[in-house]
Parts: C-alpha cells; sequence; structure tokens
C-alpha cells in the first residue's frame, strides 16, 4: 500500500483527501551529525519511517514528504553547530515552513495533522506552527486538528529497562547513542558502520547554556553517550512499541 503523498498521482491524491477525512502526518526532522558511525539523517527517517509503518497499520492515513531541516541543534541536546554536516534552520523559518506546509494540504482538503517529530529542538516551533495554522484556519471559517508528538515519548519505561540493561542515561545524551544507532540499525543499517562507532562516557554539562556555544562541552565524536551497545533488535523492540502505541492512537 503506498501511503506517501510524493509518491501519488495528483488524482489519486485528490481522491482520499477531497472529504477531508484522511490524516496526514508529517515527520518533521534535521540533518545533524550523530557521531562517526552513522548518516547525518535518523532524525528524518526515524519519524519517517514510524508515520509510514502507523499509516499502513491504521488505514486512513498518508504520510507527507518529510521535513528535512530542523531548528538550530543544541549543545546538550544535539551536540551544537560545531560539526561539518550539521545543517540547521532559525525557528522562524521552521515554523513559517511548517505552518505554509499545514495550510497548503487544507486547500487540498485535509482537516487533521499528524506532526511526528523526530528532533528534540524542534518541539517549541512546532507548536508554534500548529497553534497559528489552527488559528488562521479558524479564520476562514475551517475547523482543522494539530496533533503534535515526539516519537519516543512513546517508549516505556520497560521498554528503556530491557535497551539500556546497564542503565539509562537520560534522555538528553541519547543523542547518536544507544537508541537512534538501534533504530538507524533495524531501518537503515547501509547508512550505519558500526566499525566507527566510538566509545565515549555520557556527556555531563553544566546547568545552563553558554552563547556562543562553548565546543569544549561536546565530546569529540558528536554522539552525547556510546552507540556501542547498539543493535538492530533493539531497534525492533523499540519500533514496535512506537508504532503499535501510536497506530492503537490514531485508529
Ligand atoms: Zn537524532
Ligand atoms: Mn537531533
Amino acid at each position: 500500500m503506498n501511503v506517501r503523498i510524493e509518491n501519488m498521482d495528483w488524482m489519486t491524491y485528490r481522491d482520499r483527501v477531497g472529504n477531508g477525512e484522511c490524516k496526514v502526518a508529517i515527520p518533521v526532522g534535521a540533518i545533524e551529525q550523530h557521531g562517526p558511525h552513522m548518516s547525518l539523517n535518523p532524525d528524518v527517517l526515524i519519524p519517517q519511517h514510524i508515520a509510514c509503518q502507523v499509516a499502513e497499520k491504521t488505514g486512513g492515513m498518508l504520510v507527507a514528504p518529510p521535513i528535512a531541516y530542523g531548528y538550530k541543534s543544541q549543545v546538550k541536546s544535539g551536540g551544537g553547530n560545531f560539526f561539518p554536516g550539521t545543517t540547521c534552520v532559525s525557528s522562524r523559518a521552521l515554523e513559517e515552513y511548517v505552518y505554509d506546509v499545514i495550510l497548503a494540504f487544507v486547500e487540498h482538503g485535509s482537516r487533521e495533522f499528524i506532526l511526528i517529530n523526530g528532533h528534540f529542538e524542534n518541539s517549541m516551533c512546532l507548536v508554534e506552527a500548529a497553534d497559528r495554522a489552527v488559528k488562521h484556519a479558524q479564520l476562514s471559517g475551517v475547523e482543522i486538528k494539530v496533533i503534535l508528538l515526539s516519537y519516543w515519548d512513546f517508549i516505556s519505561e520497560a521498554t528503556i529497562e530491557m535497551v539500556f540493561p546497564d542503565g539509562f542515561s537520560g534522555w538528553a545524551v541519547e543523542h547518536g547513542g544507544v537508541l537512534e544507532t538501534s533504530i538507524m540499525l533495524k531501518i537503515h543499517p547501509e547508512l550505519v558502520d558500526m566499525s566507527r562507532a566510538i566509545d565515549t562516557p555520557p556527556a555531563e554539562f553544566p546547568p545552563y547554556d553558554v552563547f556562543p556555544p562553548n565546543p569544549d562541552w561536546v565530546p569529540d565524536s558528536g554522539t552525547l553517550s556510546s552507540p556501542t551497545k547498539a543493535t538492530a533488535e533493539k531497534g525492533k523492540w523499540i519500533l514496535d512499541e512506537c508504532i503499535a502505541k501510536m497506530s492503537e492512537t490514531f485508529r
């Protein structure tokens, strides 16, 4: 079943969304270094994969092309902007982009959207885009609904315990670590080279940010914790749970 909008012809697409009953999932990610062992796009490919799986399971949902560029990588959650490859946009650029995309889909007939976030820093820009899109549509007499989620919020304590049997260092340092690497090993093993994974202790940061950001705060490898214990099997556990819970929620 094709659930990806960009792979459809316009007439088929029009017939799917015209009556407003088909939900549209929009993955939003980032192009950001994730260590020497992984490509720049896990934050894009992971929410896109999850969105497609959920759409296939639930029916009545299509997946929009992902928005690949995300809000500025932050030192304490994504390693910051010191690394070649990390390619980010400002909050206003991301907000306007997502806002415009939602309203374009509204023109086609869609009324319900799910923003599936794959990059922590995007969160509040997406809140703003969703809030403004809903209000704008309302002013023209159209009721729309936007659901905003980050996929990792669907992962339970029990799964965390299975994935991190030696203890979980916390979400903040999961950038390029076991979680994302395991998922990528499952969905795109060709984009991961575990022989280049660097064993680094969980990054420790002071309880504040500083501008200009200080590159000395970030481990040389770019990951904020060690990816070396990542496996495709762990990736499957995480994905199975996220996809099952989201499918249940949106069925
Ligand atoms: Zn990431
Ligand atoms: Mn990220």
